[in-house]
């Protein structure tokens, strides 16, 4: 059975951006220093990252070798080993999104924020856009809407398939500004579904104390259900009915408390709710809004009240929590008991429809 995975990632190369952005800002350009003797990646604004993983087997010190001291597989900027790595785990198509550039909106100066996702897309397109199993996100810089709105315009030329934001967003701005529909108009005009990847727009790391590492894992991830309320019921969904918005590697099995909480303070609440929606806010996110998951048996269990249409299987390949190159195996667990017609759309049609990741009639 065909498979897409709605959520993938590239991994870029180390002087992607030294190489790429303009001559004054390559000093303040996303790259690799060493930091008391240990490889660090520094994107301004953001803490500086450790890089890679132990390293330790043949193919592992390969790849290290190839790509700075950090060890990730070679699909992660190769479309040739990638595709093969695919048809290994059985994967058709993927949604492509950042590694490294997951940080850059962390970045305050505009320019450099900017000029960090021109220099992303641009090297997205030409790695990944010549076959059609890839389809690219496109990072969209916050700050200036009119630039952003731009730069929408550039990558639907490029042929990229997305545009993702930051799933929190600037201070001050939440996504129910109507400052933001010119962003969300040229993403319909486009077809271009608005994708809002866990962990970006903010430092992922807030608890350093005992249970650092589940109780942060948790917070981000609760950046889905915040940012899907906002399009819900603010009225974004439904003066833009075309739009979709993608919350991604969130997991799904939130998503019926989600529709639940939403309904009921839009009923038992009516005297305070404003906009009037024609419909309660689980309507628009059955229509238009979607979530990626990977392991996560609840989201395909409660599909009976969230609907199948929101629900996207995805890999994450090649980070380390991904299903590669076990997806067979977990594909067999998740969907124990639930037939081929309920299946197919989560794990293929509805990622094919939204990014035209169709595989070719056999
Ligand atoms: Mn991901």
């Amino acid at each position: 059975m065909l498979v897409n995975s709605a959520d993938s990632h590239v991994v870029e190369p180390l002087d992607l951006w030294v190489q790429r952005v303009p001559d004054h800002l390559k000093p303040r350009a996303p790259r690799i220093e060493s930091v008391d003797g240990q490889p660090r990646l520094l994107v301004e604004g953001a803490p500086p990252r450790r890089m890679g993983g132990s390293g330790d087997t043949k193919s592992e010190k390969a790849d290290k070798e190839k790509h700075g001291g950090s060890h990730f597989r070679a699909g992660g900027w190769d479309p040739d080993e990638r595709i093969k790595d695919l048809d290994e785990d059985g994967v058709w198509g993927e949604v492509l999104y950042p590694t490294i550039a997951l940080f850059a909106w962390l970045t305050p100066d505009f320019e450099l924020q900017y000029a960090s996702a021109r220099a992303y897309n641009d090297w997205l397109a030409e790695t990944f856009g010549q076959s059609a199993r890839f389809a690219g996100a496109a990072m969209i810089p916050m700050g200036d809407i009119e630039v952003g709105v731009q730069e929408v315009e550039r990558v639907a030329a490029l042929g990229l398939k997305s545009v993702m934001l930051p799933i929190t967003p600037p201070a001050g701005k939440p996504y129910n500004l109507e400052m933001y529909d010119p962003l969300w108009a040229a993403a319909q005009a486009h077809g271009l579904p608005v994708s809002f990847h866990v962990g970006t727009g903010s430092n992922p790391v807030t608890e350093r104390g005992a249970g650092g590492a589940v109780i942060n894992y948790v917070e981000v991830g609760l950046g889905a259900p915040r940012a899907l309320s906002y399009f819900a019921a603010s009225g974004v969904l439904e003066r833009f009915p075309e739009l979709h918005v993608v919350m991604v590697e969130c997991g799904a099995g939130w998503l019926a408390w989600l529709m639940e909480r939403m309904d009921e303070a839009y009923e038992e609440h009516a005297t305070w709710v404003n906009p009037k929606l024609a419909e309660p806010p689980s309507f628009y996110v059955r229509r238009q809004g979607h979530v990626t998951f990977g392991n996560d048996a609840a989201g395909v269990v409660n599909r009976e009240f969230t609907g199948i249409e929101p629900l996207l299987w995805a890999s994450d390949y090649p980070h380390p929590e991904g299903t590669w190159p076990h997806t067979q195996e977990t594909l067999t667990r998740i969907f124990a008991g639930v037939d081929d017609a309920e299946r197919k759309p989560i794990t293929y049609d509805t990622t094919a429809r939204l990014y035209g990741l169709e595989a070719p009639s056999r």
